[in-house]
């Protein structure tokens, strides 16, 4: 498996990366885009480390490795999830990472990997249609656990004006096939995607499917692009990293996972990194299976946001003694009845799950969408729970270097620090990172994550509405209702 360095130099392969206006030579030295790639190679690190033990002595105890069933030793959360057990193993190495880098990630590949199980558990379905190769799938699928690449994924069209058919605008306002060549398909359009400008691949899809009864379509297409791919550019949005000011900003100065719009500019993709095109079945299969194992994924991230919410909101009361008081008590009840309602969605869904086609153990689905969907939904309400909870010191708080200067020092020391326990230093970097979380241009964009990331809150409604299974339900009320029994009279 890769280190750190490996990482680094794989991403070092002249890919096209714009930031603000100019064009990016080597992303790895850049210093808007140089500590998240770092904290990227740090995990590959970590869990090279791990796998390092784990070869030396099969039974210690490690959390980021797993013999998996070809008895090699891999990224935990790369192992296909083939039983409950597995689950939870990833849930441990996703803690312990967390724990480790000392903040929160969002694209550790797991997520984006599910997408790729889903594809294979729809081989049967996919393999009689035309033009879809779920050989492919399951190569690269094969490679990625193999060779640890890091796999990402793309989605979303900039799309133009929606209630054009692509045909009655723009064509390249969705990624489309514009013609075929002896070594693949050529594709023009856009992208946005997280993690673009310094990950390996990505896997390319409809985000959208409303092609009327086409079956044929031009835009009905998915495959696997590499990032430096000729013809393709990554366009970054504004960061928010600033490692001058790590002491005031710990986590967006170290942990921005910067977005980017990727333009296909006549983009040749060989026949090898094709998974379908122009079928509009395969791509409506794909895109009805595709968070199936990711938005398990999703759902931890969430329950690590959870945690810290709870953390920074207790911490903060203890240092200011209000923790005694039962309305404070309470607001603390509600982040806790938060975390554990998406806890035990995430428990449920393990529990409860099946075997699916290609024999991995499926989260339960309608339980693990409706964990999505209301801990995506109570997000706000939970941050803003927090932030009245930290007071509005978050918001007053002079910086780290204030803190530091001989002169003003002591009269920052006399009204920060608390007690012995809770000197000055220590309460400022709990109200840094409170900021930091909670009211900083990081915040608000990490809020738009969750509510966007995998979907827009109306299509985890539809995944909701689709895996529910309503019969029991309509059942009962029959019953109770007496629907179907004979008339008995006005009696
Ligand atoms: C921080 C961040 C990171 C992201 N990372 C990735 C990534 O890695 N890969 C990727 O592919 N995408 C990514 N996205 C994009 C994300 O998937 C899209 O933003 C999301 O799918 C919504 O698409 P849109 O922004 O085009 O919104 P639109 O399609 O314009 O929708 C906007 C709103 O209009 C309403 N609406 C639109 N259509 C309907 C409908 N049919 N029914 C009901 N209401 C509707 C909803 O309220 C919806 O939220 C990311 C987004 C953000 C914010």
């Amino acid at each position: 498996m890769r280190t750190g360095s490996d990482y680094l130099e794989s991403i070092r392969d002249g890919r096209e990366v714009w930031i603000e206006g100019e064009r990016v030579r080597d992303v790895t030295k850049h210093p808007a885009l140089a500590p998240i790639i770092q904290a990227r190679a740090d995990v590959y690190d970590m869990v090279r480390g791990d796998e390092d033990r784990l070869r030396e002595n099969p039974s210690a105890p490690v959390a980021l490795a797993k013999t998996d069933q070809d008895g090699e030793a891999r990224n935990t959360l790369l192992v296909r999830p083939r039983q409950k057990e597995d689950w939870y193993a990833k849930w441990e190495a996703h803690d312990e990472i967390s724990r480790r880098v000392g903040g929160l990630f969002s694209r550790l590949g797991d997520d984006n990997l599910g997408e790729m199980w889903s594809v294979t558990d729809e081989r049967e379905r996919l393999e009689g249609l035309d033009n879809a190769f779920v050989d492919n799938v399951e190569r690269h699928l094969r490679a990625i656990e193999t060779s640890d690449v890091y796999h990402v994924s793309a989605n979303t069209d900039p799309k133009g004006d929606r209630s054009k058919n692509p045909k009655d605008q723009d064509p390249d306002m969705l990624l489309h096939v514009v013609k075929e060549t002896d070594r693949g398909i050529v594709v023009r359009g856009a992208k946005f995607e997280t993690a673009s400008l310094y990950a390996n691949q990505a896997f390319v899809k409809p985000t959208i499917t409303n092609w009327g009864d086409a079956t044929l379509s031009p835009y009905a297409v998915g495959f696997v692009v590499q990032m430096n791919a000729p013809g393709l550019k990554h366009i970054c949005r504004t960061t928010f990293t600033d490692a001058g000011k790590a002491a005031d900003y710990p986590l967006s100065s170290r942990l921005d996972e910067v977005e980017a719009l990727m333009i296909f500019d006549d983009v040749e993709i060989p026949w090898e990194d094709v998974f379908f095109y122009e079928n509009t079945r395969a791509a409506l299969i794909v895109r009805s299976s595709i968070h199936r194992y990711a938005s398990f994924s999703m759902l931890l991230r969430l329950l690590k946001s959870a945690e810290l919410l709870l953390g920074i909101s207790h911490l903060n009361v203890e240092q200011t003694g209000l923790h005694r008081q039962q309305a404070v008590m309470e607001k603390l009840s509600i982040l806790a009845s938060y975390h554990e309602s998406i806890r035990s969605h995430l428990i449920a869904a393990i529990e409860s799950g099946s075997v699916s086609g290609s024999g991995l153990w499926v989260p339960h689905q309608s339980m693990l969408f409706s964990g999505r969907y209301s801990a995506v939904r109570d997000l706000p309400g939970m941050m803003h729970i927090a932030r009245e909870l930290t007071g509005g010191q978050i918001a007053l708080t002079p910086d780290s270097k204030s803190f530091e200067q001989p002169e003003i020092a002591p009269y920052l020391e006399k009204y920060f620090g608390l007690s012995e326990e809770w000197p000055g230093e220590d309460r400022r970097r709990l109200l840094a990172l409170a900021r930091d979380f909670l009211n900083s241009g990081y915040a608000g964009h990490k809020l738009s994550f969750q509510l966007f990331s995998q979907a827009p809150p109306f299509a985890h409604l539809a995944a909701i509405f689709n895996s529910f299974d309503f019969e029991p339900s309509k059942s009962f009320t029959r019953q109770c209702a007496r629907i179907g029994e004979e008339a008995r009279g006005s009696a």
